[in-house]
């Protein structure tokens, strides 16, 4: 089958491996003028990097393998640990944090030169029995017998084929950055949760640490001129390491990514256009769920389409195998956290140590059953 890939995200890039390695004539469409390479790293669990092997793309060496999460409270209590080590054995597959850089140039390598075509920014789409045919906006026009629209958190695909607006603000919005590590974080992820918002810090491989502090979205310029200033007073007396990690920090280190969050329909597309990752359905990057259902969508994708007798069918298979997984990754995504309002109340120091108190085997445990309902994978 011929088909089109409308974005070169990892969303994209993953399914073109798939495709390619099903046999499919694959297309990739991206509207920037080289592979984007920005942002920070990704967590990957177990499933995303299981399905990543199983396209072929060999992690080794890549990022941070992780071998523990922690949990604790803004005054630096731990609560919960989660062995990812024994979540690895268990399921054949370690989890990793990998630079968003290193993981869509391991995708894109595996593909044919002249597979991606950049610079074409799609625009309009048509389908007809036969098949579909997309314009960019340039007026190049392309063909095939099925369309992937991998084109992100504003898909132009999802507008065409569905209808509806974009991905709406959540509300919340993450400061991030990919610097260089103030000291050994080791193979540990830590989380710290506080009634201010969150706070995370990750080793990424090379000496880098991915950190991160969720916060209510402000659109207001002062803050996003000088977030370290508004993060040091916002997250002012939380414990160790909060004031090192922002001590290491310069103003230009910190991004910023607005939360948002798509409805996630009920068919993810129509007749021989079907949507995946966060087209689909963007969330929250809390729990780290965007990329590896994104993962989800490709591993389901590729078996529709494999299976399927005629194009027209895949939709409604594909739907139907992912729709419950990634409505749960979302609400919980959307849900488990809170930045702002009374929810903040449940994030106190006391509740966190209450409620958080549980073994480490059972929080691994609770880990691993959450990570299976939500992947077809392992
Ligand atoms: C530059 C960038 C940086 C990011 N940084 C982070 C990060 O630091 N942390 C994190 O958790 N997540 C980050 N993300 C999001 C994360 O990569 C995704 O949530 C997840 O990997 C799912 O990806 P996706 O392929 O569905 O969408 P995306 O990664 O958003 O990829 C969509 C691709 O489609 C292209 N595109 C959009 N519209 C069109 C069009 N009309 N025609 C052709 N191409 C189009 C975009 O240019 C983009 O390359 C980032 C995304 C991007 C694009």
């Amino acid at each position: 089958m011929r088909v089109l890939v409308v974005g070169a995200g990892i969303g994209g890039l993953a399914a073109a491996r798939g495709l390619v390695a099903a046999g499919h004539e694959v297309v990739v469409l991206e509207q920037a003028a080289e592979p984007r390479l920005g942002g920070g790293a990704v967590t990957l669990w177990c499933n995303g990097t299981a399905i990543l092997g199983d396209l072929g793309v060999d992690l080794e060496g890549a990022g941070q393998r992780l071998t523990t999460l922690c949990l604790r409270t803004a005054g630096g209590r731990q609560v919960l640990e989660f062995d990812l080590e024994a979540l690895a054995e268990r399921f054949g597959s370690a989890a990793r944090v990998i630079p968003r850089r290193t993981l869509i140039t391991l995708l894109g390598s595996g593909l044919a030169e002249g597979a991606v075509r950049f610079g074409a920014r799609v625009a309009e789409l048509r389908t007809d029995g036969d098949g579909v045919r997309v314009r960019t906006e340039t007026g190049q026009e392309y063909g095939g017998d099925f369309l992937v629209g991998a084109d992100g958190v504003r898909s132009r695909v999802r507008a065409l084929v569905l209808g509806g607006g974009q991905a709406a603000l959540t509300g919340a919005a993450t400061w991030q950055g990919l610097t260089q590590a103030p000291f050994d974080l080791g193979s540990t992820t830590t989380l710290m949760v506080g009634r201010q918002g969150d706070f995370g810090f990750m080793g990424a491989g090379d000496g880098l640490m991915q950190w991160f502090f969720d916060v209510p979205w402000s659109s207001d310029a002062a803050a996003r001129d000088k977030p370290l200033e508004t993060l040091r007073r916002r997250f002012a007396g939380w414990g160790s390491p909060v004031e090192r990690v922002l001590a290491s920090l310069e103003d230009g280190d910190a991004e910023l990514f607005p939360h948002t969050r798509h409805r996630v329909p009920r068919r993810w597309g129509d007749g021989r256009c079907a949507l995946l990752g966060d087209a689909a359905h963007a969330m929250p990057p809390v729990m780290a769920q965007g990329t590896n259902q994104a993962l989800e969508d490709v591993a389901a994708l590729v078996d529709c389409l494999d299976a399927a007798p005629d194009p027209a069918a895949v939709v409604a298979a594909y739907s139907s195998r992912r729709r419950r997984q990634a409505a749960l990754a979302s609400a919980l995504a959307s849900h488990s956290l809170a930045v702002s309002g009374p929810r903040t109340l449940m994030q106190s120091e006391y509740l966190m140590r209450m409620n958080g108190a549980a073994p480490p085997r059972l929080a691994t445990w609770g880990l691993g059953r959450l990570l299976r309902t939500l992947s077809d994978r392992i």
